[in-house]
């Protein structure tokens, strides 16, 4: 799955484009930067991958989130609905704008249910935020539906899902802006960063506005005299980071190709265990395929097998314990213990996270493992891991 496997000279030749100029800011210097700018040119490459109109780069994929709901006018008090099984980070974008993350059912699809969203929605909800998780897609078009219907902002996580698609159009392009992560574990890394994507013009002045202190960017050369419609703040990428980004872009065909390949063999292998079953995927030809999840028929047997495939060297996600994606370890977000003081502390409609209940999610994640699929796997390496993922399954 991560790009940092086949990090090689791709990237170090626009790299060192960078470095020969040494002009590592995305904006300006004209005269110095020798015709180098990395950061646009990775902005209009993913705008062509995802058919989106605009795209915006961000420091981080969490930097991309807040400009995002920030763009889209979402702050103070308002309620965004998200799923409990996701990273941190959507979460806390929420809180950092102010509004107050409450959080749905997920189903079979790893992702938030369209079904189960009416039961959390108040007047004060303001926009959805699914998340595609592991690499595939949320019912999407059921969400975009339910949102159009009652008046919500949709804003797509797909921090996890780059060249993942839905009936051939790509994930993020659903709803008013979509994000992507080019962390070092994501699927195309910059080393850290993030990208927005957007089919409006005006969302997308927003973002590239927020993300630079409100920079309009019409001053000319001289950045001084760009105007500031908006408070902003920085969440720029440098130019080092978008050149690392732009290899790796340039990569992403293969590495889907390669992904599925992997994923298709294990998964024909696993298809005559009579415990497994897939997680549903509502597109399976638009799945990015980073990850192989399936579910086992009760916890214990859950908890068993991924003991079993640790032990016989292929260790796998059991989500349902981990500390940073799923809800039921997530401390910090139970106590709203914060650095600084929090916005959502003077809310007067919070949920009681410290006593979430959220059966349905728990019903599923409790039974599912995932396994990361990886691109530097050779034939026999994906041999040996059938055979192990087998002896795993042996009672
Ligand atoms: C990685 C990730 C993010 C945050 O991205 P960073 O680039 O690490 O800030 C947000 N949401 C999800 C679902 C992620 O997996």
């Amino acid at each position: 799955m991560p790009g940092f496997e086949i990090f090689g000279d791709e990237e170090r030749k626009e790299v060192t484009d960078v470095l020969d100029t040494g002009v590592l800011f995305r904006y300006g210097f004209e005269g110095s930067r020798n015709g180098h700018f990395k950061a646009l040119e990775f902005e209009k490459k993913l705008g062509d991958i995802t058919g989106a109109a605009f795209s915006h780069l961000c420091a981080s994929g969490t930097a991309a989130l807040c400009t995002a709901l920030a763009a889209c006018g979402i702050g103070a008090g308002d309620e965004v609905i998200v799923p409990p099984f996701t990273f941190v980070a959507t979460f806390e974008a929420v809180i950092s704008a102010g509004a107050i993350p409450v959080f749905a059912e997920i189903d079979e699809t790893l992702c938030l249910n369209p079904d189960r969203l009416e039961a959390v929605l108040t007047p004060r909800t303001k926009a959805v935020i699914p998340v595609h998780m592991c690499g595939a897609m949320a019912r999407i078009d059921e969400i975009k539906t339910f949102c159009d219907q009652k008046g919500l902002i949709l804003l797509e996580d797909a921090c996890q899902s780059i060249g993942g698609s839905f009936q051939g159009k790509a994930l993020g392009t659903f709803g008013l802006a979509g994000c992507f992560s080019f962390d070092s574990v994501k699927t195309i890394t910059c080393g850290e960063g993030g990208g927005i994507i957007t089919n409006s013009r005006k969302i997308y002045d927003l973002c590239d506005q927020f993300s630079d202190h409100g920079h309009d960017h019409l001053g000319g050369p001289d950045r001084g005299a760009d105007d500031h419609p908006i408070i902003g703040t920085n969440y720029r990428i440098s130019e080092l980071n978008a050149a690392v980004g732009l290899a790796q872009l340039k990569k992403l065909d293969h590495i889907l190709d390669t992904q599925r390949k992997h994923k298709n063999a294990i998964k024909d292998a696993m298809a005559n265990l009579p415990e497994v079953t897939f997680r549903y995927l509502p597109d399976p030809f638009g799945d990015s395929a980073t990850f192989l999840s399936f579910f086992l028929p009760t916890q214990a047997r859950a908890r068993q097998v991924a003991a079993n495939l640790a032990q016989n060297g292929v260790p796998s996600p059991y989500w349902y314990d981990n500390n940073w994606h799923y809800y039921k370890r997530w401390h910090h977000l139970k106590g709203l213990t914060g650095a600084a003081r929090l916005a959502i502390e003077l809310a007067d409609n919070l949920p009681d996270y410290k006593d979430m209940k959220l059966a349905e999610s728990d019903a599923i994640m409790e039974r599912t493992i995932s396994m990361q699929i990886m691109l530097s796997w050779s034939e026999a390496d994906i041999d040996q891991r059938i055979q192990a993922i087998t002896k795993s399954f042996k009672k």
